[in-house]
């Protein structure tokens, strides 16, 4: 499924971010990940959180992942998504480990079973006005 989805505030790149941002243009996900201690992170930053080496490259998720939790947003907390509402804003854990926060597509946003913590899901990229961006769904969505 391809929709077309409503809401985003367009994002501050800083330096630390440019190769994340360059990446999610191109419909990959690139994790920041340790040189040093392997510890794979987001967002990304000038360093690493656990051991603060600088020494860290970007490696493509496998695109994999588990629900670690979630909220359903029914009103537009901004003007920017009030076309988008309701929708999930979920925080997922990578199978890199790494967490990201995410749309989740592709599930019954009223059926209170469709999200249970640990569900395991996929990485798909969406249109959001036109701006390429992750999100994730069930992993067994058809
Ligand atoms: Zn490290």
């Amino acid at each position: 499924m391809n929709e077309q989805l409503h809401g985003i505030i367009e994002p501050v790149i800083d330096a630390d971010a440019i190769t994340f941002w360059e990446g999610v243009a191109a419909r990959r996900l690139l994790v920041p990940t340790c040189l040093g201690c392997g510890t794979a992170f987001l967002p990304p930053l000038p360093c690493c959180p656990t051991c603060q080496s600088e020494m860290i490259e970007h490696v493509e998720a496998e695109g994999t992942g588990q629900l670690y939790s979630w909220v359903v947003m029914r009103r537009a907390l901004d003007p920017a998504y009030a076309d988008a509402v309701p929708y999930v804003v979920a925080a997922v854990e990578l199978t890199e480990r790494a967490r990201i926060f995410s749309r989740l597509v592709n599930i019954d946003i009223d059926d209170p079973l469709a999200l249970v913590a640990g569900m395991a899901l996929r990485l798909v990229f969406v249109d959001i006005n036109g701006r390429a961006m992750w999100a994730f769904e069930p992993a067994g969505s058809p």
